[in-house]
């Protein structure tokens, strides 16, 4: 079940966190991965890990990701996770702000299918996969810039699918909470107190607990896999019931 074996994935983000538990839970269900990221330390550590390979790549630039794709050649899997975040409201948001994660959590998915789709469906096969969030589903407050952006991701995802349908090639996103990863972890370092804000965020999932990264990457390995022919143009939610309402 949900087997990669003979599949090519290619894992945007895939340094840390969300990006890098997708490219070893691919990696051990037999895909020869592809990491990719801007993090020239972590990056090459974690694609040694696990097997695969390093490719350094910033997803907001167009020139970078089409070279990537005439490098590495078609791919079967395409998990576009690289993302940034952004806190605040419209008073302490800028316009410079909101372009920087329009560039990598919008324009870098857009840049990154722009490369890789076309040879997709060339073969008639392909499932990508765009990592949204519960911000791309309902508002989050004080996070203007980057509910706006994954907003967009969940659309984007939807309209590849509507686009595409009939050739083969699949697009899905999954929705998390908030997920235990390192960028979450020195956030909550940044407030008065810590271990509150670690319950608050908790609390958010009506479960009372973050994600683990790894729960993310079996939805991903579902999305992925043969199993999952009949999905495309979903957004996951794998927000432990915070969409449900309140
Ligand atoms: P993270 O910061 O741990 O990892 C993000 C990775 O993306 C890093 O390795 C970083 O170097 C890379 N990256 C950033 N900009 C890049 C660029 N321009 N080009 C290439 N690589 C780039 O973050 P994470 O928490 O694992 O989040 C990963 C994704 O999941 C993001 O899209 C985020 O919005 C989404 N997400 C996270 C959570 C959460 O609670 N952590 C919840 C919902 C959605």
């Amino acid at each position: 079940m949900f087997n990669l074996s003979g599949k090519t994935a290619l894992v945007t983000g895939g340094a840390s966190g969300i990006g890098a538990a997708l490219a070893n839970r691919f990696a051990s269900s037999g895909a020869n991965v592809w990491v990719a990221d801007r993090d020239e330390v972590n990056g090459p550590a974690m694609a040694a890990k696990l097997g695969g390979t390093f490719v350094k790549l910033d997803v907001a630039s167009e020139a970078d990701c089409a070279a990537l794709a005439q490098t590495i050649g078609a791919v079967d899997v395409l998990a576009n996770v690289a993302g940034i975040g952004h806190v605040g409201s419209l008073l302490n948001t800028t316009a410079a702000d909101l372009d920087k994660l329009f560039a990598v959590n919008v324009r870098g998915i857009f840049n990154c299918c722009k490369a890789f789709v076309p040879g997709m469906l060339e073969r008639r096969s392909g499932s990508v996969i765009n990592m949204a969030s519960i911000a791309g589903v309902i508002a989050v407050r004080d996070r203007l810039a980057y509910t706006t952006t994954k907003f967009a991701v969940v659309g984007l995802t939807k309209a590849l699918a509507l686009d595409h349908s009939h050739t083969g090639v699949r697009f899905n996103c999954i929705c998390p909470g908030r997920v235990e990863t390192p960028f979450v972890l020195a956030r909550l370092k940044e407030y008065p107190d810590p271990e509150k804000a670690y319950r608050d965020m908790a609390s958010t999932q009506l479960n009372g607990r973050m994600l683990a990264p790894e729960e993310v990457a079996a939805a991903a390995l579902y999305l992925a896999a043969e199993e999952s022919a009949m999905v495309t143009g979903s957004a996951m939610m794998l927000d432990g019931g915070w969409s449900a309402g309140k």
